[in-house]
């Protein structure tokens, strides 16, 4: 077992770690804009997860629907973490310095 798997709470920057060594192992494709074009298709997985959360009544469905989701958000993150290895961006610091700046943004909402 990874020990990224021993840890309760790993960080980003553990995370990002973690898919380092398993392109490795795994010898998976780094070609960042095939990669960049497997993050797109898993955000259609999003959307269709999303879809289904929504549409869930049952509890078990709903269960059902979040862990779906989840998963898919998961996907997602995994393939963020993927191409800042390829660009050898800190995604935990560059996801700091970037919310502290929109701390002082302001947002325009879309009219009704
Ligand atoms: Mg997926």
């Amino acid at each position: 077992m990874h020990e990224l798997f021993t840890k309760d709470n790993p960080s980003l920057r553990e995370c990002q770690a973690f898919h380092e060594s398993l392109d490795q192992e795994k010898s998976f494709d780094v070609d960042m804009l095939r990669n960049v074009a497997y993050l797109s298709e898993e955000i259609g997985e999003v959307v269709s997860a999303i879809r289904d959360f929504k549409k869930a009544e049952a509890p078990s469905a709903l269960e059902a629907a979040r862990s779906q989701l989840g998963e898919e958000l998961a996907d997602c993150l995994a393939y963020l973490l993927k191409l800042a290895n390829y660009s050898n961006v800190d995604l935990q610091e560059a996801y700091v310095r970037k919310m502290k700046r929109n701390l002082g943004r302001t947002w325009h909402q879309p009219p009704d």
